[in-house]
């Protein structure tokens, strides 16, 4: 059953995963295994249902009803309390319930990080604020799990990963100090050695999921070097086990654009005990910053952070699509539906094209291992995409969520339609875990350090060398390996230039590549389609995003007869099957 968008008033209640058919595509593609693929419709079809009814509902009374910190009791005693309105509290026990911090637990079984994604990407579409509080939980059990001594580990994963509301804990991590987020080696948070444990003394500026139970945090063991070499990383719990503040206070809530349900504090760390994150350094003083290793076990949390926050540029691309998509088939202006105009499908069209180049990227992070030729260029591979994902993902969904709220003309700006706050929710996901200008620096850092940029022209290689047999695709092709030989080009004179001249650039060789990546991504999705079900859909979908993002039309395009977007309107955003011959 194709989707159609004329028969629903609001994307709110409808099940998420029935209406996009492109997910089942990504799924079927990314998921060569039966068994993992019949897992993942188990699973991520049963999410469908429940985000895009209950969780959805809820997320927008959440909005209009943030957290508050209660400082004191009524008997005038420090509370420290975050009291949140039960739409957020429902919304967690449900996903909790659900699994979507423990689905090994609930399933029994390894989860395809396919699977992962998939899930996260549904929730983000609802409010991208849950899974910053219940991704950074999974995030934080990982660590925990890893460097967590073995006398706390199993009692806090238990926690971190249970299926039961009533017990279940949340994680949270703090780099982020008043004197910054991207220089964390500016960090001046003190750790104490105390016996096999530290006190951590310092303040740190943007806590976000504040009431969470577990914490992992940046400090600077006493004794060791200025900068992040010197920076060690830590897990500290919110409460001591007779229920007490563990040297922890809230100073204060910040008043946010967006992201409202989850609430971001400044917290005060006075005395608070914790465990050092690491085996072999556990108890010797200064060894757990020498070598930098203990920034680098953050830096694990971090990178599985950045594809969290790609993934929530994505929900809200998907949601801006959706209610767009909805709108359009309702509004009527002059008469008609305002989708039959040229100007509506193009703008329709083309948030849709965006948002399949912008899935086919993130989800390739997560399957990168499938697609390379050994273990060690799946991980370079995913070491530059995840940067790449999160930078674009990120900016795309503002464009995304301002371009779907003016479908809805002066209804979009009103806060009782949908797209106020997935404008608001959108602008804070290209500063979350690194703005853009980080993640560029982090790109040429991948490339320049590891090398990482070759495990990405191999995967533009391969996916060409795929699309190569089909004809349909000689045009996107074509542009793909154009924009390859401007790639290899642009290195290869970076490579020669002075620092500051590399990183005047950083910014436009990350767009390049990230431009090249999904390119490729959308050639190599349309070949597989070709070949499985002769269905040129993609192809179309492919040439679109080559004409517009890896190509530059003469005067504008406006000499540009393609009629693409109006004669296939209805294929491409119903998700329908295009025969070769007119996609020709
Ligand atoms: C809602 C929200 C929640 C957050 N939650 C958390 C949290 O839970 N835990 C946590 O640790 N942090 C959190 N943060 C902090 C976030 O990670 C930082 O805000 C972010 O990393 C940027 O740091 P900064 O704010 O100090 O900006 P700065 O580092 O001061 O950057 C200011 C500007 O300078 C640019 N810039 C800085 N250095 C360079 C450079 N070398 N080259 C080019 N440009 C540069 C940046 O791109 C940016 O545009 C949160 C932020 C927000 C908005």
């Amino acid at each position: 059953m194709l989707p159609d968008y004329a028969v629903h008033d609001q994307a709110i209640g409808l099940d998420w995963y029935e209406v996009d058919p492109n997910l089942r595509f990504t799924l079927d593609r990314l998921l060569p295994d039966r068994t993992d693929r019949d897992f993942a419709e188990e699973h991520v079809a049963r999410f469908g249902a429940l985000v895009g009814g209950p969780v959805a509902a809820r997320a927008e009374v959440t909005d209009h009803n943030g957290p508050v910190l209660r400082r004191y009791d009524r008997w005038g005693r420090e509370a420290d309390e975050i009291v949140h309105n039960s739409t957020w509290t429902d919304n967690k026990a449900d996903l909790v319930r659900a699994g979507f911090t423990g689905l090994a637990r609930h399933a029994g079984r390894p989860v395809p990080a396919v699977v992962t994604a998939a899930l996260a990407y549904l929730v983000n579409q609802a409010e991208t604020a849950i899974h910053c509080a219940l991704g950074m939980t999974s995030g934080a059990a990982d660590v925990v799990q890893r460097w967590a001594p073995e006398s706390v580990r199993d009692r806090l994963v238990a926690r971190l990963t249970s299926l039961d509301p009533g017990e279940a804990w949340e994680g949270g991590m703090f780099l982020t100090e008043r004197q910054g987020g991207s220089d964390v080696g500016a960090n001046t948070t003190r750790a104490v050695q105390d016996g096999d444990e530290w006190l951590l003394f310092g303040e740190k500026h943007f806590c976000s999921n504040v009431d969470a139970e577990v914490f992992i945090v940046l400090a600077r063991p006493d004794g060791a070097p200025p900068g992040s070499r010197g920076l060690a990383t830590f897990i500290v719990p919110r409460l001591t086990d007779d229920g007490a503040p563990n040297g922890f206070r809230i100073k204060r809530l910040k008043p946010k654009l967006g992201t409202v349900g989850v609430p971001t504090g400044e917290v005060a760390l006075d005395g608070a005990r914790a465990w050092l994150a690491g085996g072999a350094a556990q108890s010797a003083t200064g060894d757990a910053a020498r070598d930098g290793r203990g920034l680098n076990r953050m830096m694990e949390m971090v990178n599985g952070s950045r594809f969290g926050v790609a993934l929530m540029g994505l929900g809200i691309h998907r949601r801006s699509f959706l209610e767009a998509a909805i709108y359009a088939a309702h509004r009527e202006q002059w008469g008609q539906r305002i989708d039959r105009y040229p100007l509506v499908r193009e703008t329709l069209v083309d948030l849709l094209v965006d948002l399949e180049a912008g899935t086919a990227m993130t989800f390739e992070c997560a399957a990168a291992a499938r697609a390379s030729a050994d273990e060690a260029e799946g991980r370079l591979l995913r070491r530059i995409l995840i940067p790449l994902a999160k930078m674009r993902a990120t900016r795309v969904a503002i464009g995304a969520a301002s371009t779907a709220l003016e479908v809805f003309g002066g209804n979009g700006y009103m806060e009782d339609w949908p797209m106020a706050r997935q404008l608001r929710d959108a602008q804070c996901h290209t500063i979350w875990e690194g703005t853009e200008n980080i993640l560029c620096i982090d790109v040429r850092r991948a490339m320049r350090g590891e090398g990482a940029h070759e495990a990405l022209l191999a995967r533009v290689e391969r996916a060409l060398d795929d699309a190569g047999p089909h004809r349909v695709l000689a045009q996107p092709a074509d542009a793909v390996a154009a924009t390859l030989k401007d790639g290899r080009e642009a290195i290869a004179h970076l490579e020669a230039a002075s620092d500051d001249m590399q990183l005047l650039h950083s910014r436009r060789l990350a767009g390049l590549l990230a431009d090249l990546a999904q390119g490729a991504l959308l050639l190599d999705e349309a070949a597989w389609s070709l070949a499985r079900d002769g269905d040129a859909r993609k192809a179309v979908v492919a040439r679109r995003f080559a004409r517009r993002h890896l190509v530059t039309a003469p005067v504008r395009g406006i000499l540009d007869d393609d009629r693409t977007v109006l004669d296939l309107f209805d294929p491409i955003v119903r998700y329908g099957h295009v025969e070769v011959a007119d996609a020709a």
